[in-house]
């Protein structure tokens, strides 16, 4: 049967390559993942608890209206409940969100090189992708996105504003400073809805930054996007909380399969949202060692994206292709961004002070022997 040209163009997400295919396919023992942007830390002790009283319910059905989960969240974040609404996920919540709002055809706005799963799940609504170029070291300027929004929604139903703030893959965060400025002109745009997708908000260092957690509701088209896979360690379970007004919680509890957050995840999320101590020793590690990442990569001579998350982007001049098989061959799985079309570009997430100093080391003699520079045709 034939499909629409949107679907049938679709290509499958490419995840950081798992440990056991690398352990397999090198024959190796040691591996370290610095791929995927996991917690380095694991989960909290409090949740492997949780789970295990949980295994006796697993024939009942989940909690189709997730209630815990979400008290659980609004205590952690000073949010009302009935602001908050649970995916699968985040990625689920951005699906939602572009299912609701767009029709085919419809746009979405976004900047250049943003987070994958904006210009996937528009596609994959049939909705088009208007992307915003970022200036020097990827700086995403929001007076230029404001710039484009008001020419280009004269001829196209612009309905999403889609910010990965800090963004994946650069680390780059949007400031405070501009966010309240474009806010001003549009955060009550009655045809618009403004998604701040903070999934790495708590490794945030900058004194210019407001979690717009608690900003919102400041504003009626407002949305924000948490996960519980990054700072909470939980990427396994899968589960994204979604912070907005009324009107758009009511659509995504209605468009949204009744049971998209199974029970164990249920459970361990209220005990990761409930060990607020657990999530602050993976920030303080990931401030330590990003600074000091940063600084090592430097010190090779590599060019590194200041970030405010946890993993940093540096630019390896290498063709990432031949980088990467070598950087595998040794053990070491990092992050090509060429779907991002980044190429030369690595993306490193910031582990352990061990496992970083096993990639640095690697990384530095697997350059020192050389690589086909970037742009040499090895793709
Ligand atoms: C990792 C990430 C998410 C989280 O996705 P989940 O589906 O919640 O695991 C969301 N947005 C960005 C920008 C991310 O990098």
């Amino acid at each position: 049967m034939k499909v629409s040209p949107e679907i049938a163009a679709l290509k499958p997400y490419v995840p950081g390559k798992p440990i056991e295919e690398t352990q397999r396919e090198f024959g190796l023992k040691d591996v370290i993942k610095l791929a995927s942007n996991e917690n380095p830390l694991g989960v909290s002790p409090r949740v492997a608890e949780a789970l295990k009283l949980a295994l006796t319910d697993l024939h009942r059905y989940p909690d189709a209206g997730a209630v815990q989960l979400i008290q659980a969240g609004s205590q952690a974040w000073s949010v009302p409940a009935e602001n908050l609404a649970v995916g699968n996920g985040s990625n689920e919540l951005i699906d939602l969100l572009i299912r609701i709002y767009c029709e085919p055809g419809d746009a979405i706005l976004t900047f250049q090189h943003a987070f994958v799963a904006y210009p996937v799940c528009a596609q994959a609504a049939r909705a088009r992708v208007i992307e915003v170029p970022t200036g020097p070291d990827f700086q995403m300027s929001l007076s230029t996105l404001a710039e484009k929004l008001r020419k280009d929604r004269g001829t196209q139903k612009i309905r999403l504003v889609c910010l990965a703030n800090p963004n994946n893959p650069t680390g780059v965060l949007i400031p405070w400073s501009e966010i309240s400025v474009f806010l001003k002109e549009f955060g009550n745009d009655p045809d618009l809805l403004i998604v701040f997708d903070e999934a790495y908000v708590e490794y945030v260092t900058s004194k210019d930054y407001r979690p717009m957690i608690q900003e919102f509701r400041h504003w009626n088209s407002v949305v924000v996007l948490r996960t519980l896979s990054k700072a909470y360690g939980l990427a396994g379970l899968r589960v994204g909380f979604l912070a907005g007004p009324l009107s758009v919680v009511d659509l995504v509890n209605r468009v949204r399969n009744p049971f998209n957050v199974n029970s164990l995840a249920q459970v361990a999320a209220i005990a990761a949202l409930q060990d607020p101590e657990f999530v602050q020793r993976g920030v303080e590690l990931n401030t330590k060692e990003r600074a000091w990442v940063a600084g090592q990569l430097q010190s090779m001579g590599l060019k590194v994206i200041e970030s405010q998350a946890n993993f940093v982007l540096f630019d390896s001049k290498k063709s990432v292709k031949a980088l990467n098989q070598r950087l595998l061959s040794r053990g070491l799985i990092l992050r090509p961004v060429l779907n991002y079309g980044l190429d030369g570009f690595v993306r490193m997430s910031i582990g352990t002070h061990e496992e970083n100093a096993k990639a640095l080391q690697i990384l530095g003699e697997v350059l020192n022997e050389g690589v086909a520079a970037n742009g040499d045709g090895v793709r």
